[in-house]
């Protein structure tokens, strides 16, 4: 049996080699004989990098959303993220797996009935962080966001960029590899959104790598970043400092 070491060892030759997220032939069927939201994918991409996902509604972009979190597991082919392949983590692995994820969607998914500070607390209850350390933790990742002044805020009470701010916030504070989002400005004024898309290159800037689906052509275009366009189940293009591409 392999020492943690040594698996952690492994598993940075693995990311150095293959990617931080390496898709191979990737196929994700949800109903056996319909069309399968993914059809033979294969995708590599390397940590520090920031990755649009563009294409029309049902073109799968939330499906390799769910497979990168393990949420899925592919019908055939193997999804690797991290060095670990989805198919053959172990049940107790996968905690360990989903805290090296941050993930935000359009629909913000806050505690309603907390406020912000306990909205982003959380997270870091689950691991059980000491409450010393959280107690620094989360005050830095909401100044961070710009929400150092409203921590005692209902989540309820703020403005929709604002809800979405907590939720990045919830989703950054444990320190993840890999930040996914899912439609994040979809429910938010270009001024909101734009915002978002600042922090979202702050903290790929930090380090991390971002991965951002979108249906925004303004942001896309303007941030001449790495744009992958899907449809149908296949990635159609795939462009450093690509512009978005409507299949319409
Ligand atoms: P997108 O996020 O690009 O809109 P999805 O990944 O959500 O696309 O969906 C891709 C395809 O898979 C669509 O045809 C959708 O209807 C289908 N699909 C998604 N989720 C499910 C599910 N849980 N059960 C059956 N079909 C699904
Ligand atoms: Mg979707």
């Amino acid at each position: 049996m392999a020492s943690k070491q040594t698996k952690a060892l492994r598993r940075q030759e693995t990311i150095a080699e293959r990617g931080i997220i390496a898709l191979n032939k990737v196929s994700m069927s949800y109903q056996g004989d319909g069309a399968p939201a993914l059809d033979d994918v294969t995708l590599r991409i390397d940590p520090g990098e920031f990755v649009f996902v563009v294409g029309d509604s049902g073109s799968g972009k939330t499906t390799l959303i769910k497979l990168l979190l393990r949420e899925l597991v592919p019908t055939s082919g193997d999804v690797c993220v991290m060095g670990y392949n989805t198919k053959k983590l172990r049940h107790r692995q996968i905690p360990e797996f989903r805290r090296n994820i941050g993930v935000v969607f359009q629909d913000f998914r806050l505690l309603k009935d907390r406020n912000v500070y306990e909205n982003v607390a959380f997270a870091q209850r689950i691991i059980e962080v000491p409450t010393r350390e959280m107690k620094k933790n989360v005050p830095g990742i909401l100044s961070m966001v710009g929400l150092a002044g409203r921590y005692r805020y209902n989540v309820t009470d703020l403005s929709g960029g604002e809800q979405q701010r907590v939720a990045l916030a919830r989703a950054l504070v444990n320190k993840p590899e890999i930040l996914l989002a899912d439609e994040p400005t979809g429910n938010l004024d270009p001024n909101n959104a734009w915002e978002i898309m600042d922090l979202l290159e702050e903290i790929n800037e930090q380090g991390t790598t971002v991965i951002v689906v979108t249906h925004n052509p303004e942001i896309v275009n303007a941030m001449k970043k790495r744009v992958i366009a899907m449809r149908k189940g296949i990635i159609v293009s795939d462009e450093e400092e690509g512009t978005y591409v409507n299949e319409d």
